[in-house]
């Protein structure tokens, strides 16, 4: 066989350009060079310019790193000095010395072994990409050589060479991505040491992010009791971290087959496409609002979304009736003027009755239909607004009007609706106007029903006399986190905390021990749910619509 046809073969043979034009292939054919080398042959030098693609014939390479951490020198052009020279050493060594050196400075990256295997290829596309290891040959092995220059004039030669190899290497990757998850089910079907021996049961591997210690104080009994239970199935592995999850965070959960999240993280369409990568097929939510999931991406990932439908309503309503009371009462700045010795009382400390007074309440769900049953114990005429009117709540004395009237009637305004495109900003400046004056406006439910500018506004034209707020617009860079030794970079919510009126809980209203109880409990049996085959829509938590 000529050695052009022998290099055409070896092309065809690798994932890379099996499918690529012959036109393609034989140009690059007529550039390879075939390398009949014994072992220890260096091909290329870790941190040092990669000027070569390589295509195994026969015989095996190792990919080593030198693991030099601690003196590393940058140079212009981002090689790494020590490296450079420990690999330019090894060129320059009998291959007897190269081997014994790789084993005492170096460590195994891998071995590439099997004919058509192909290493080097992705540098070589950039004229300044470095070696990211150094490749020997193990054995003797015959190498088909690329030059990286040839490579790259021939493809830039033509722009359907560029369109070719783009197409088989989305291929490549996708099939990689495939294999990928293919290993991480296995992993995650028998643990992660991937040898499971008879009769032992699975484990289901759960990642918890955005972990603050009532979480892991919650879960960690809730998991042994799991696991001690001989009636389930199989067992539950849930580790723990405080980071929250978003695009970058989401690499933390190769390995994982789950995700177990909270208010604050982020499970937007890029984080969904990293997840299910990596093989994490489930999100538990450890909460009712799923507002950050994009549940369109979930469901185009086929992921299962579940989260807590209802843990205690009951919860919310009584902060909510809190806040109103510290925000009407002043009972938080009288609470402190007291344990300052000030017992004094003046203008400041004035409050109203809440009987006799018009509340309204938007959005009369779990929540809303409790903290209504509340505010008829005060005596007060209860008004409401929602898309869906809740019988009960009628039958118990509420009114149903429009989004106009309840904004022009409420001496009280409680916003318990969810975040939806179509409450989003409920309060701006075109609804401020609109707003009885000295409104007092509670809100436990999503900071994103507030348009934070038209609040303060609000607040400074004397239009809202008090907010009691436990959820804020912008509350993810700072919520269950010891900000008090820094300085808030966000304007709006120093603002807020400077403004009088103002009663402010971070997202604290669900914090009861009910509730946690019953978060950790439906959590549990949810993930159980996922591992017992109940997926997707199937799921009885499932939180992604069928469509939009
Ligand atoms: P729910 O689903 O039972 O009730 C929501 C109500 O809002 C429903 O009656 C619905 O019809 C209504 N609604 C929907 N769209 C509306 C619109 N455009 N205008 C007016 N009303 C509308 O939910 P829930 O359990 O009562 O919880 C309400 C919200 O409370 C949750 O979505 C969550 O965001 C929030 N929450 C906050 C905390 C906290 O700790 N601060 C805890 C739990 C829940």
């Amino acid at each position: 066989m000529s050695n052009q046809a022998a290099a055409i073969k070896i092309l065809k043979s690798t994932t890379w350009f099996s499918k690529c034009s012959n036109e393609l292939i034989t140009a690059l054919a007529a550039k390879l060079e075939l390398l009949d080398v014994g072992e220890g042959h260096v091909f290329i030098s870790e941190g040092l310019p990669m000027d070569k693609s390589m295509i195994l014939e026969s015989g095996s390479l190792f990919r080593t790193k030198m693991h030099v951490v601690d003196d590393l020198v940058e140079e212009e052009g981002g090689h790494n000095k020590r490296r450079a020279s420990l690999s330019q050493s090894l060129r320059n060594m009998k291959a007897a010395e190269v081997s014994s050196t790789i084993q005492e400075n170096a460590v195994v990256v891998d071995i590439v072994q099997g004919h058509g295997h192909v290493t080097g290829l992705l540098h070589i596309f950039s004229e300044d990409s470095c070696a990211f290891a150094t490749v020997t040959s193990k054995t003797p092995a015959k190498v088909w050589i690329m030059s990286a220059k040839d490579f790259r004039e021939i493809l830039s030669s033509n722009p359907a060479f560029m369109l070719d190899i783009m197409g088989n290497m989305a291929t490549e990757l996708r099939t990689g991505g495939k294999s990928l998850r293919a290993v991480m089910s296995q992993l995650h079907s028998k643990g992660l040491g991937g040898d499971a021996k008879e009769n032992e049961k699975e484990t289901l591997r759960v990642l918890c992010y955005d972990t603050t210690s009532w979480v892991s104080d919650a879960f960690q009994p809730a998991v042994k009791a799991f696991n001690a239970d001989p009636k389930n199935s199989f067992q539950m592995m849930v580790d723990f971290t405080t980071e929250r999850l978003g695009p970058q965070s989401a690499t933390y959960s190769a390995g994982y087959e789950a995700i177990c999240t909270f208010v604050n993280d982020t499970a937007d369409a890029g984080t969904i496409q990293t997840l299910s990568r990596l093989g994490v097929n489930m999100i538990a939510q450890r909460a009712a609002g799923f507002d950050r999931v994009d549940t369109k991406a979930a469901r185009a990932y086929g992921m299962t979304v579940a989260r807590v439908p209802a843990y205690s309503p009951y919860a919310v309503a009584e902060m909510a009736i809190a806040l109103l009371m510290a925000v009407n009462r002043k009972t938080t700045k009288a609470s402190s003027r007291v344990k300052m010795a000030n017992f004094s009382l003046d203008a400041g400390l004035l409050g109203v009755d809440i009987h006799g007074k018009t509340v309204g309440v938007m959005g009369t769900g779990k929540i809303g239909q409790i903290l209504c049953n509340i505010i008829l114990g005060f005596g007060a005429k209860l008004i409401c607004y929602d898309v869906f009117q809740n019988e009960a709540v009628k039958q118990a004395g509420g009114v149903y009007v429009t989004k106009d009237e309840i904004f022009a009637q409420s001496d009280i305004l409680f916003f318990m609706m969810p975040l939806l495109p179509a409450t989003r900003h409920t309060l701006n400046m075109d609804t401020l106007p609109k707003l009885k004056k000295g409104v007092m406006l509670i809100n436990t439910s999503r900071g994103g029903l507030v348009d934070t500018k038209a609040l303060l506004q609000g607040l400074r034209t004397g239009v809202i006399s008090g907010c009691g707020m436990d959820v804020y617009e912008n509350e993810q860079e700072y919520f269950f986190q010891d900000w008090s030794a820094k300085s808030i970079q966000d304007p709006d919510l120093t603002a807020l905390l400077g403004e009088p009126g103002v009663v402010m809980t971070a997202h604290q209203a669900f914090f009861t021990k009910e509730a946690v109880d019953k978060i950790t409990q439906t959590t549990m049996e949810n993930l159980r749910d996922f591992k017992l085959g109940k997926c997707e829509f199937d799921h009885p938590n499932n939180c992604i619509p069928k469509d939009d």
